[in-house]
């Protein structure tokens, strides 16, 4: 059978999911849906998302996680992330840095910039992604000067989440040397996000789409708990990515910010953003899918439980100390730190991406 052959591991765990006695009907026909490479159904998804400790949440993620291995390895991608300003012209309520919030402001100059982008691929990291608020101050050309001058002395992957730009920049910071992008959209609900994020659903989604067709490596994601979302509208953002044909997917829990409009709502749930992961994991085979650093800000533990649930990216910050500080897109925003985050997957037998391990010294790594 060309299953067995191309996906051993979803195979074998599909053969014990089905001879479990104490996994559901549900559970086995999913898994044999996705060894034979048959879409779920929203449905599907839903009962997926809900799943609480049970043989049957195992079995999600063990699938998960096979079908990680089968598709991209046991590699986990260690991306560095350089947070260059926090001006935005937006006022999200979720956010931290938000337009009316009453927050110290900075911008990185643009040589600064490319200096703690050259330091950060000096460690070895995968992938250079620069973010921001909504900030206008840097202009196309300026931006363009930085993407070609940190390929120029790095030479490795720029990825930019800086929110919404013309379908023309995209296109221009894409012949400027950029390849990745990250755009979430935040959640595919146009009612919620209207009253979370403001007027530009239909403008965010369609450059989400101009991404994908501009040939990015391109990132959509969602908010796990935003106020009155449900299972359904998770489950409508995975299938959402699976059919624009996003090839990452950034998705965090809803973290309460003091000083925002959602400050007195409650934490997403870290149980729906794993199953979130899994089930992404299942609908996007090769996806690049890190576990976030909002999880990890839950509780720095579970940032390492995305990985038994299908993650395989992890973002680790080079933005000097005194910014960071006030980068506060949410409160108590975990530091995830280069060092003790090689050492921690290390601990944990993962294989990093190979530049990593290049870099370093042996002695640096015990
Ligand atoms: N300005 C850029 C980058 C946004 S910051 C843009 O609009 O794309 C990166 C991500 O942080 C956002 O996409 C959002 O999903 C997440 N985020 C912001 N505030 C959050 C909060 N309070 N809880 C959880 N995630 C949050």
């Amino acid at each position: 059978m060309y299953a067995n052959y191309l996906n051993p591991e979803t195979f074998k765990e599909t053969e014990r999911i089905l001879k479990s006695d104490d996994v559901s009907d549900a559970m086995k026909k999913i898994s044999e849906k996705v060894l034979m490479g048959t879409t779920l159904s929203r449905g599907e998804f839903v009962y997926l998302l809900g799943l609480k400790d049970s043989p049957d949440r195992k079995a999600l993620f063990r699938l998960a996680n096979a079908v990680r291995h089968d598709n991209v390895g046991e590699t986990v991608f260690v991306k560095g992330i350089i947070e260059f300003s926090n001006y935005c012209k937006r006022d999200c309520a979720y956010c931290g840095i938000g337009a009316s919030c009453k927050i110290k402001r900075y911008r990185m100059r643009p040589d600064e910039i490319v200096k703690v982008a050259i330091d950060s691929a000096k460690h070895g990291i995968d992938t250079i992604i620069l973010q921001s608020g909504e900030d206008p101050f840097y202009t196309t050309d300026v931006l363009i000067d930085i993407i070609k001058k940190i390929r120029n002395h790095t030479r490795r992957p720029v990825s930019l989440s800086i929110g919404e730009r013309t379908p023309k920049e995209l296109e221009l910071f894409k012949k400027a040397g950029a390849s990745k992008y990250l755009l979430k959209q935040e959640t595919v609900n146009s009612r919620i996000f209207k009253s979370v994020h403001g007027s530009d659903y239909e403008v965010r989604i369609s450059l989400l789409k101009a991404l994908v067709k501009l040939g990015y490596i391109a990132g959509g994601g969602d908010i796990i708990g935003l106020p009155g979302q449900t299972l359904g509208d998770i489950a409508d953002d995975i299938i959402f990515m699976r059919d624009i044909g996003v090839k990452m997917a950034g998705i965090g829990p809803f973290i309460p910010t003091q000083n925002t409009p959602l400050e007195n709502y409650p934490s997403g749930s870290a149980d729906v953003t794993l199953n979130a992961y899994a089930c992404t994991r299942l609908a996007i085979p090769t996806i690049f899918l890190p576990t976030t650093t909002a999880l990890g800000t839950l509780d720095p533990g579970l940032q390492y439980k995305g990985f038994e649930a299908g993650c395989n990216v992890i973002m680790v910050n080079f933005t000097p100390d005194k910014y960071r500080q006030v980068y506060r897109i949410y409160d108590n925003k975990r530091k995830v730190e280069f060092y003790e985050t090689v050492q921690e997957l290390l601990k944990r037998g993962k294989k990093l991406s190979f530049s990593v391990m290049k870099s370093l010294k042996e002695e640096e790594l015990v």
